[in-house]
């Protein structure tokens, strides 16, 4: 009779137990996602008033500077390249960097 008392409370011990760090993870994980959020939102925010940007376009040797509306602008309009709107954008070097390496494959 003892050790199912023991046994009740170790499981209702571990169950809090449980439940304790299951809502200590589940909080952690949202409070990262929110800081990972907060900071690509700062990234795009931060590209989207960048006014030093130069980078040559993926189908020419045009070289487009000041901010990469204009580098997108190019794109679409002499070689029809939409790719939608470029301060929906986010970290624009490493999606430009993944095209480059697609089209030289
Ligand atoms: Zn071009």
């Amino acid at each position: 009779m003892g050790g199912k008392i023991g046994t009740y409370n170790l499981s209702i011990t571990l169950e809090i137990s449980y439940s304790f760090y299951a809502y200590i993870y589940v909080n952690t994980v949202l409070h990262c996602t929110y800081i990972l959020q907060e900071a690509i939102l700062e990234i795009n925010r931060l590209e989207r008033e960048q006014t030093d940007f130069s980078r040559h376009c993926l189908f020419c040797r045009e070289v487009c500077t000041g901010n990469r509306r204009s580098l997108f602008r190019h794109m679409a309009d002499d070689h029809a390249f939409h790719i939608g709107q470029p301060d929906n954008i986010v970290l624009v070097d490493d999606l430009l960097n993944l095209i480059e390496a697609k089209l030289v494959a």
